[in-house]
C-alpha cells in the first residue's frame, strides 16, 4: 500500500494496518495527526512527529531525544551522540562530540580514535539541553551502559545491548527504573536459553584436550570485543595452557589487561615460530577468520564458534563449525522478559532482532508495545 507523508512514498510500509484508528485521520495527502500509535516503526517515519511528549523518538540519524537535543548510538553523523558502547553498530566515527563511561574510554579509542570525548561515571547525572541524564551498567562488555533520560519527571532507558548473566569482564546490569524501556531484543525467541557459562567453558577446555589427543588445535571463533575477552577470563583457572590470538582478538585483549581484566595467559599466534605444530592449542579467532588463507597454517584442526546464536543447531551445521559453544553477551527470552518486569516500566520499545514476538508477549502482559526499526544487530 502506497502513503504520501511529508513527500515520503511509503510503498511497503505495513505499519499503516496497525496504526490504532480513531485518533488519526490519514489520507493520500494527509499528515498524520497523532504520533507513537504504531507498532511498527520505518525509517523515515512520520509517525513520530514534533509534538509528541516521547523523551526519545526515531529519526533516520537514530534515536533522537527532542529536549536534550542529542543522539543515542546514531548511525550517522550527528553533532551530540551518547554512545553505550564500543560494538561497532553502536559506536561510529563521525559524530561532533561523544558522550561515553569512563570504562568504555579505551574501547571507543581503539575503536574511533581520538574524538571529542564527554566522561562520566556510573551513576553520575549530567545535563545535556533541558535533559537529565545518567548511564548504568548493562553488564554486556566492559563500560557498557544503559542511558536513562529524565524530562519532567519523566524517565525514559534506553537499554543498547545488555545481558543479566554474570561476566567477570564487567560490571553487572543494574535494573534502572522507568516508565518507558527501549530494549534491544536480538534473541527475543523462546528457544534462546543461555546455559550456565561456567560450564561452557568446561566444555572448551575439555574440547581442547580432545583435540590435543587427535592432534588437531582448537579454533574457536568469537567476536573480539567482549565475547574473546569473556572466555578468557571465565578460562583462566580452569586450563593450564595459554591461549593463541588471531591479531585482531590481540588488540582487544591487550585494551582490557590495561584496564586490569584478568584473563587466562595469550600468546599471538603472530609471534609463534614458522611450521609450528599447533596440536592441543586453543585458538581464539574473529568469524571473518574462517575460510581465509589466514586459517590454512593450522593444518590439521576443529573449529568452533561461541555465540548465541550456536543454541539453534542448524546455524551451525549451516556454518560447517564442528562445535558450538553458547555463550551470548546479550539477554536470553527468559533475562529479557525479567528485565521488562524488573524496570517496571508501562510501555516498551523494542530496537534490534526478534522484536515481534517480545511486543506480543508484551502486549498478553498488559504493556505496551512497539519496535523502532534500528540499524543495530551487528555483532551478533
Ligand atoms: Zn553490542
Amino acid at each position: 500500500m502506497a502513503r504520501t507523508v511529508y513527500g515520503e512514498t511509503l510503498a511497503t510500509c505495513d505499519a499503516w494496518g496497525q496504526v490504532a484508528l480513531g485518533s488519526v485521520s490519514l489520507s493520500e495527502t494527509d499528515e498524520p495527526n497523532v504520533v507513537g500509535l504504531c507498532t511498527n516503526m520505518h525509517a523515515p517515519c512520520p509517525h513520530m512527529a514534533a509534538d509528541s511528549n516521547d523523551l526519545i523518538v526515531l529519526r533516520p540519524e537514530g534515536l533522537y531525544c527532542p529536549a536534550g537535543d542529542f543522539h543515542i548510538d546514531p548511525w550517522k553523523p550527528v553533532p551530540r551522540a551518547v554512545i553505550t558502547h564500543g560494538h561497532g553498530d553502536h559506536a561510529r566515527t563521525g559524530m561532533g562530540r561523544y558522550w561515553a563511561t569512563r570504562d568504555s574510554l579505551p574501547i571507543l579509542q581503539w575503536r574511533l580514535g581520538e574524538q571529542d570525548y564527554d566522561i562520566r561515571h556510573y551513576g553520575e547525572a549530567f545535563r545535556i539541553g533541558d535533559a537529565r541524564l545518567s548511564l548504568h551498567s548493562a553488564g554486556h562488555v566492559l563500560g557498557s551502559a544503559q542511558v536513562r533520560v529524565e524530562v519532567d519527571g519523566q524517565v525514559w532507558v534506553a537499554s543498547g545491548d545488555y545481558k543479566r548473566q554474570a561476566d567477570p569482564t564487567c560490571a553487572p546490569f543494574e535494573v534502572v527504573r522507568c516508565d518507558t524501556f527501549i530494549t534491544e531484543a536480538t534473541f527475543g525467541l523462546p528457544v534462546y536459553r543461555w546455559p550456565d557459562t561456567r560450564e561452557v567453558a568446561r566444555e572448551i577446555v575439555a574440547w581442547r584436550r580432545q583435540c590435543a589427543e587427535r592432534g588437531e588445535a582448537a579454533i574457536l571463533y568469537c567476536y573480539a570485543l567482549g565475547k574473546a575477552q569473556r572466555l578468557l577470563a571465565e578460562l583462566r583457572d580452569l586450563d593450564d595452557q595459554p591461549a593463541l590470538l588471531h591479531g585482531a582478538i590481540q588488540v582487544g585483549v591487550e585494551v582490557y589487561r590495561k584496564a586490569g581484566i584478568a584473563m587466562l595467559d595469550t600468546q599471538p599466534v603472530a609471534e609463534t615460530a614458522k611450521g609450528s605444530d599447533y596440536a592441543g592449542q586453543l585458538v581464539l579467532a574473529p568469524p571473518s577468520a574462517a575460510g581465509s588463507p589466514w586459517i590454512r597454517r593450522f593444518r590439521k584442526a576443529q573449529q568452533g564458534f561461541a555465540s548465541g546464536w550456536m543454541r539453534v543447531r542448524g546455524n551451525r551445521r549451516r556454518r560447517n563449525y564442528d562445535r558450538g559453544f553458547v555463550v551470548s553477551d546479550h539477554a536470553d527470552w527468559p533475562d529479557l522478559l525479567r528485565t521488562v518486569r524488573d524496570t517496571g516500566a508501562s510501555r516498551v520499545i523494542a530496537t534490534h532482532g526478534n522484536t515481534d514476538a517480545i511486543i506480543r508477549a508484551m502486549n498478553e502482559a498488559g504493556i505496551a508495545a512497539e519496535a523502532f526499526r534500528t540499524d543495530y544487530g551487528g555483532e551478533e
